[in-house]
């Protein structure tokens, strides 16, 4: 699973199977259902961290029809498997506000739909009319408005949840195209100068607390450059951890627990993990 993860971790699926239709979807989760298989989705890999001994059972990833997008007026609809941040460049560039806060979140619809993925202000419950899930246990089909996904900071009511995100409508709004380009290209400017992006990382390792930044809490307790095996807290962004080879899933969950810990003693503040961790969560 390492090639598939923007961290570069991560030990063998069992299965890993590519779907292109709703079709062949109901048909995996028939076969998943009737075998008892552990089921997980993938999408860019870019939240995840997956365990060093590999994952049981099926690994789907959505493809073909699942990951394709058609834009019908200011409505844009997007399948689970699209790339977030090509769509949002893409609607963007055709004069569609509202989206081109994601032009730099490197995961897919359907994941951004489940984390509520954001940035610079703006986040997807802004722009999301509509999504469609289907449930792994009965191929159910469901419909959900925004009031039944249930969003918050960087959660959703269908985090935890079994539900498989296989489209979202947007909702956008006509906006100058040079003023969006000149947003993006200072959103990634900014990013460039911030984030290691040159190492491999999954995004913020810890949620921001309530009204702080837990980078700004990780660097102040002292942990920039703390390292277990080849898992660093980054130098350049205290919340990030990056991967400077060989790191290990353990690593990370090793160094991670032991940044958690240094910032609670020092302020009291426990930090919530925002990567999402398959298998045990050592958080907890
Ligand atoms: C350099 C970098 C910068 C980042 N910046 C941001 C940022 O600014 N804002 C932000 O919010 N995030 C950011 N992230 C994190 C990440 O890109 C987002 O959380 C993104 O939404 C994850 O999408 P993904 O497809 O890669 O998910 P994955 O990592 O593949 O999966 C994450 C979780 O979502 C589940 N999942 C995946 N697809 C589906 C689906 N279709 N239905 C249901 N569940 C699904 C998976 O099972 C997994 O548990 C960043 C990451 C990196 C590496």
């Amino acid at each position: 699973m390492a090639p598939r993860t923007t961290f570069r971790i991560g030990g063998p699926a069992e299965f890993l199977v590519e779907v292109h239709t709703m079709a062949e979807l109901l048909g995996v989760l028939e076969v998943v259902g009737k075998y008892g298989l552990p089921l997980h989705i993938l999408g860019n890999g870019s939240n995840v961290l997956v365990p060093d001994e590999g994952v049981p059972g099926v690994v789907l990833v959505l493809e073909g029809d699942l990951a394709d997008r058609r834009i019908e007026g200011t409505r844009v609809v997007a399948g689970g498997g699209c790339n977030l941040a090509r769509l949002a460049v893409e609607v963007s560039r055709m004069g569609l506000g509202g989206l081109h806060f994601a032009c730099a979140i490197p995961g897919t619809v359907g994941a951004g739909l489940v984390i509520n993925a954001g940035a610079h202000g703006g986040e997807m419950s802004q722009v999301v009319a509509e999504a469609e899930v289907v449930w792994p246990e009965d191929g159910r089909v469901q419909r959900l408005r925004p009031e039944e996904i249930g969003f918050g900071y960087r959660t959703s009511r269908l985090l935890g949840t079994s539900a498989i995100v296989t489209e979202v409508v947007f909702d956008l709004y006509p906006a100058d195209r040079d003023e969006l380009a000149a947003r993006m290209k200072e959103l990634l400017e900014r990013r460039r100068a911030t984030q290691p992006l040159g190492l491999p990382n999954a995004g913020s390792i810890f949620k921001n607390p309530p009204g702080d930044y837990a980078g700004r809490l990780i660097e102040a307790a002292g942990c920039k450059g703390w390292r277990v095996g080849d898992a660093q807290v980054s130098e350049k962004h205290a919340n990030f951890i990056v991967n400077l080879g060989r790191a290990t899933a353990r690593d990370v969950i090793t160094l991670a627990l032991k940044v958690r810990d240094a910032v609670e003693s020092r302020f009291g503040v426990r930090l919530e993990p925002e990567v999402r961790i398959w298998g045990p969560n050592p958080f907890r």
